[in-house]
């Protein structure tokens, strides 16, 4: 029976409450926010299945991909957080009748994954969202799916995909999967919180939300919140709260900062992330959003329609300076126990964000310092005459 002791070693997956043949196991939310198994050891077997789908419980192969690219989806860059990739997997999959498994907002605003064999339902999963995805019965619907002799991709973190894979127990021909390069997941409960304080009038009025606006620059995106009625958010990444919390890794869920896959540890046909640091004359638009796509398995690679991207042969090691959640886990912030323990009683997450995110005054004095030398040598004949 499954028993999670050390919260670093469950990434939340939901893979054992999906196999268990009682349905003994479900997941609950703990104080923070992320879900976890809890077992009833009354109804429980000792079939050991959950134990044997845990990703966790499993070494990661390691492996290298096969091919490295820089690419563009010019038909889906604007509406999707980097190149636009994604998009062209899941109408081509679409289109010969298959199902795509993504992850989208329900009606709460809170993050799933679901499936869409329609071209129309890929719109729900463009673009990332940065929240913790909750899996529901995903790996059993797409298990059927191919039992029917269906195409599926299934799309997630890096960890849901290891899930998904363990889960099914079996190589399917007609599966793809991509993964995404994860900075971590955070927190559904703060994701609440924030949605909580900023929209008011309720989560009915809300319209829309983008965390990776690209209307200012793919570089300079902003998350937006348009509302119906009302105050709509539309603020740079570097401002918004939520989305320092989540880059300042205060609301990270604690397996992510233990993350197994990285190190070319995917266990996915295909790897997306940012090409963050591309050369500007690589490759028309790379400023507008440029994926980069790790192609790991032979299946990969014949699944990309080429003709249909703009795209220039890379190496893993060009994009790894400017993306350390190819490499890394993140590191705990040290507030991060402090900020957990004051969510559930303060009165605003903002000002508790932005409490736990302030640097220490030696910090804070050393930035202002280097400012004030700034600022006289601006002001000095010697760049002046640099100027002129
Ligand atoms: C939580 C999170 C952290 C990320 N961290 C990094 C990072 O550190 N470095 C980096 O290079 N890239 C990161 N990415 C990936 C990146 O933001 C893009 O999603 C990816 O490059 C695909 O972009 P695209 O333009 O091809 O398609 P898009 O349309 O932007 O991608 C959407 C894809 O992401 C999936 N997705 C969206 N939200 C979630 C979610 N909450 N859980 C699971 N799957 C989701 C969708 O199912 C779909 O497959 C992260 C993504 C997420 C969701």
């Amino acid at each position: 029976m499954i028993a999670v002791t050390d919260k670093t070693l469950c990434s939340g997956c939901g893979a054992c409450a999906q196999i268990c043949p009682r349905q003994c196991i479900i997941m609950k939310a703990d104080s923070e926010g992320f879900l976890y198994p809890q077992a009833d050891s009354g109804l429980c077997i000792e079939c050991g299945r959950c134990e044997k789908v845990c990703h966790e419980l499993h070494p990661y192969p390691q492996s290298s991909p096969l091919q490295v690219f820089a690419a563009i989806n010019p038909d889906r860059q604007d509406h999707s957080s980097s190149g636009g990739v994604f998009s062209l997997l899941a109408e081509r999959i679409i289109e010969r009748g298959g199902v795509v498994f993504g992850a989208r907002f329900d009606e709460n605003w809170q993050v799933v994954i679901d499936w869409t064999d329609k071209q129309e339902g890929i719109q729900a999963f463009r673009g990332a969202k940065y929240v913790q995805a909750s899996t529901g019965d995903s790996f059993s619907k797409a298990e059927q799916f191919l039992g029917s002799g269906r195409e599926v991709l299934f799309s997630g973190t890096h960890c849901q995909i290891a899930a998904l894979r363990h889960y099914l127990g079996k190589n399917y021909p007609k599966l793809l999967t991509v993964d995404c390069v994860c900075h971590g997941v955070p927190s559904p409960l703060v994701w609440d919180r924030y949605l909580d304080e900023t929209v008011p009038s309720g989560r009915k009025s809300i319209e829309a939300i983008e965390f990776r606006n690209k209307e200012s620059g793919w570089l300079n995106y902003s998350f937006r919140l348009k509302s119906k009625k009302g105050r709509s958010i539309d603020e740079i990444y570097t401002a918004n709260p939520y989305m320092q919390a989540f880059l300042q890794n205060l609301s990270l869920r604690p397996s992510c900062h233990e993350c197994r896959a990285k190190e070319g540890r995917s266990c996915a046909d295909i790897t997306l992330g940012d090409f963050w640091g591309v050369d500007e004359k690589r490759l028309p638009g790379v400023s507008h959003g440029t994926s980069l796509l790790l192609v790991n398995t032979p299946k990969g690679l014949q699944a990309i329609d080429f003709e249909h991207l703009l795209f220039d042969q890379a190496r893993l090691e060009e994009a790894i300076p400017f993306n350390s959640g190819l490499k890394i886990s993140q590191p705990v912030h040290p507030h991060r126990e402090r900020f957990f323990a004051q969510l559930s009683h303060t009165t605003s997450l903002t000002a508790l964000i932005r409490k736990e995110l302030k640097p220490p005054f030696k910090q804070r004095f050393r930035l202002f310092k280097y400012r004030l030398k700034l600022l006289f040598y601006k002001l000095s004949p010697k760049a002046r005459s640099i100027k002129r």
